[in-house]
């Protein structure tokens, strides 16, 4: 006689459900994301997915992953394709400035307006354009 004991067989392992994506993966975009809506919604900072989750967790920094729906932007890169828009953009807000400012009397003073103009304007521009770029990207993944 053996002191073993018979242990009853161990449960199969429950099937796996499908997880976040793997680290570098992108969810893809529902097929019917209206372009205009997931790029207006990154414009705003938010979720592309549902529009309610912050995009950001700081001033350019991108979450890793929706705190509302749980979408992951771990796979967005916009690189610098935000700053040449930006720059772009900034860039025909000054223009006004440059041309009625040759006319000023303070060069100083106009070189410093425009200067200021551009500034500020792409400060706010920045966020503003990465987050659609991530809309846009989100939406082609
Ligand atoms: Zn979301």
């Amino acid at each position: 006689m053996s002191d073993e004991t018979v242990r009853p067989a161990p449960d199969p392992a429950p099937p796996a459900e499908p997880g976040p994506p793997a680290h570098g993966a992108v969810e893809r975009a529902p097929a019917d994301a209206p372009l205009g809506q997931t790029l207006l919604r990154g414009w705003r900072g938010r979720c592309p997915r549902c529009g309610e989750g912050g995009l950001f967790r700081a001033y350019l920094k991108v979450r890793e992953e929706c705190p509302v729906c749980a979408q992951s932007f771990r796979g967005l890169r916009a690189d610098d394709g935000p700053a040449y828009v930006t720059i772009l953009i900034a860039g025909h807000l000054a223009v006004p400035l440059i041309y009625f400012g040759a006319e000023w009397d303070s060069p100083l003073l106009a070189v410093l307006s425009v200067s200021a103009v551009v500034l500020a304007g792409s400060l706010v521009l920045l966020p503003r354009v990465k987050g659609a770029f991530l809309g846009v990207l989100w939406r082609s993944a």
